[in-house]
Parts: C-alpha cells; structure tokens; sequence
C-alpha cells in the first residue's frame, strides 16, 4: 500500500481582492476535515494575508511561481528567500500558462524547481500536453522531455526528494473538459515510471497530482486511481463547498 500522503492544491491564479479571499480561507478552515494535506497558492500580494488567517491550522501555503534567481536586479520577480519569509511549503513551477503565456520553457522551469528545492520548499511541476500534441499521439514524448528536463538538474533523487507532480493536460485546464480517469491514470503511470527511470524509486515515491477542470462531482473517480495522489484544482478552488468537496474527495 502506497504511504503517499494525498495532497490537493488550490491554485487561485490571478482572481480575487482582499475582500474575497478572507471569507474564502475562513470558509475553507472551518469545514475542512480531512487527512490529506491541503495547500493554499494564492496571488503573491496576498501571501502575509493567507499565512496569517491559516496560522494556526494545518494548511499549507504555495506560491504560484517563483524566480529561478537568487536575488538581484529582477524587477517584478519573487524569490525563493522570500517566500520562505511567509512560510511557502510548496511552489508550482511550469504551469502551462506559465510556459504558453510568459515563455518559460523547460530549462527556466528545471532552475525554478532547483531554486524552490534549495530554498526547503515543494515545487510542484506543472507538466502536461497541448490537444494538438495528444492528437498527434506525443502525449508521452511531451511530458517524458517536461519531466527529464527536471530531473536532469538533479544529481542525485535527494535532489528531487519532496518534490510534487502535476500532470495537466492542457486541453482541460479551465475548459470544463477533464481527462477520463483511465487517460489521467494512464499518464501518471508513465510519469511514475519515467521517474524511475531517472533514480530508482523515486517513483513510487513522489506524489502525482491530477490538474484539469476538477469539480465536486469528479474528484472522487479521478482519486480513486491507483496512481493519483491528489489534485491542482484551478476554478473549483475559488468556491469554498466545491473546494471542500475535492479535499474530502481524496482517499
Ligand atoms: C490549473 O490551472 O492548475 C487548473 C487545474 O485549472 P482548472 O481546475 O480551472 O482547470
């Protein structure tokens, strides 16, 4: 049996203001009841106010990027020191809107993962294919180069060691299409073993997220699967019953 422990994610992305993220987290504090971990990555600006309200909860904090620098003239960026400063356990790196929309390619993403590793946090690598590439039958080509490209950067399996997996195939992120829990199982299979294949064990060791249109009504079949330890959930994660509805979803 498998000691990975579930883990699912909020990824609020750029939504929300002050007076909508307060009653959200209370909301998400009061009802949760679950053993799997839950970890909250809102917008950056609003990282103090979100470390504050969970204090004295066992919720987590994410950042939804972070630099690949240490520190320096980088207008705009975040550093990994930083987010430490408000106690990030986690850090997503490659999100596919990051790599489509800002131009982060596969060897900026391996330096954010370094960074988010070097710093004490968990970078939770964002991988997944477009729908022309499953089309196209690349699935698998796609996603072994996003993963081997981390992996690379790694000279040992500590070097991975705590590190997350989200596969997310682009086609259902923020489209209301998800992947059948067969596609989803099948890829995170083969994200396993191409983990192995760059340090044994390192598969059956590290956690796999599912990303993709996670709704209340779902969650538990996508779950259920052998290989899914979990998910990123985008949208749902901005209503306080539906998010509570996935993390109560989880084994
Ligand atoms: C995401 O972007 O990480 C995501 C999974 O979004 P959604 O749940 O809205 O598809």
């Amino acid at each position: 049996m498998s000691q990975r422990r579930p883990l699912v994610a909020a990824n609020w992305k750029m939504n929300g203001a002050l007076a909508s993220i307060r009653p959200l987290v209370d909301g998400i504090i009061a009802g949760l009841d679950t053993r799997a971990e839950v970890a909250l990555c809102p917008p950056a600006v609003y990282l103090a106010e979100v470390a504050g309200r969970i204090a004295n909860t066992d919720i987590a904090l994410g950042a939804q990027t972070l630099s690949e620098h240490r520190a320096g003239a980088y207008t705009g960026e975040v550093s990994a020191a930083m987010l430490n400063d408000y106690n990030c356990r986690f850090a997503i790196v490659g999100h596919s809107e990051r790599r489509s929309l800002f131009g982060e390619g596969d060897i900026v993403v391996a330096r954010k993962f370094q960074a988010a590793q070097l710093a004490g946090m968990r970078p939770i690598l964002c991988v997944g294919e477009t729908l022309a590439e499953r089309e196209d039958g690349a699935t698998e080509t796609v996603i072994a180069r996003q993963l081997d490209a981390v992996t690379a950067v790694c000279e040992t399996a500590d070097d991975f060691a705590g590190g997350v997996i989200a596969y997310e195939p682009v086609w259902a992120i923020g489209t209301g299409h998800t992947a059948t829990p067969e596609q989803a199982q099948a890829v995170h299979a083969f994200i396993r073993a191409r983990l192995d294949t760059a340090f044994s064990g390192l598969g059956a060791a590290t956690r796999i997220l599912y990303g993709g249109s996670v709704k209340a009504d779902n969650a538990e079949e996508l779950f259920a699967k052998t290989d899914i330890d979990g998910g990123l959930i985008g949208g749902a994660s901005l209503d306080v019953q539906a998010f509570l509805a996935i993390c109560h979803a989880t084994r």
